[in-house]
């Protein structure tokens, strides 16, 4: 069984990460698993445990930490979220695509931790900076502050996005996708290719 790919998907708060997941997710070829963090952030309208995030409290958060079950972990805007490890590693085993959504903290934590060829980094940037201050004002349900902690967290992102194997803009969502994709794809191919010389 060949070991599925570990990909890394950030970028700021905003930028519109879950959309463009949800339109790999419709392409059966990729095999795509997404992997659900957890959070101590409040649920928003819309959101289910589970499903976009595990929910969990503080202490639950600890607990999880002390047991060693988070691959990475960081704190955004006064609360916390984390990737679980064992759920990530079984579904590379089992030989499916796993995607982290995860911000710039964390995406450094595994780069430096996981020095596995299967793994693959991309930064999801937005077209322009207003258009990412309208969409996370458009759907916001924080404070100013909150919102504004956001975008100085998304300038200090943009910033870093050269850390990545590759930068994708988010022009339409289509475009991102399939950018996404192709980059899965020609990932896969090149592992192959290694493993056959
Ligand atoms: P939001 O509150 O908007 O859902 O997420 C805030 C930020 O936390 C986003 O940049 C998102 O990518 C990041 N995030 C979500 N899950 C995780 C995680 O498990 N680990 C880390 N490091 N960041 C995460």
């Amino acid at each position: 069984m060949k070991k599925g790919l570990l990909i890394i998907l950030s970028g700021p708060s905003g930028v519109g990460k879950g959309t463009v997941r949800q339109e790999i997710l419709k392409n059966p070829a990729v095999d795509l698993y997404y992997s659900v963090s957890l959070t101590t952030r409040a649920m928003r309208p819309g959101e289910a445990d589970g499903r976009e995030y595990y929910f969990v409290t503080n202490e639950e958060f600890d607990a999880n930490l002390a047991n060693g079950n988070l691959l990475e972990w960081n704190q955004f805007v006064g609360n916390r979220y984390g990737t679980p490890k064992d759920k990530v590693e079984a579904k590379r085993l089992a030989g499916h695509n796993v995607l982290l959504e995860i911000d710039v903290n964390g995406a450094t934590q595994v780069l430096s931790k996981m020095k596995d060829p299967g793994v693959v980094s991309i930064f999801l940037a937005p077209p322009s900076f207003e258009s990412l201050e309208a969409r996370i004002r458009g759907r916001s349900t924080e404070s100013e502050d909150a919102i504004q902690a956001r975008l100085e967290k998304a300038r200090l992102e943009v910033a870093l996005k050269d850390r990545y194997d590759y930068v994708v803009v988010n022009d339409t969502v289509e475009q991102a996708a399939k950018d996404i994709e192709k980059i899965i794809f020609d990932k896969i191919r090149a592992l192959d290719e290694n493993a056959i010389e």
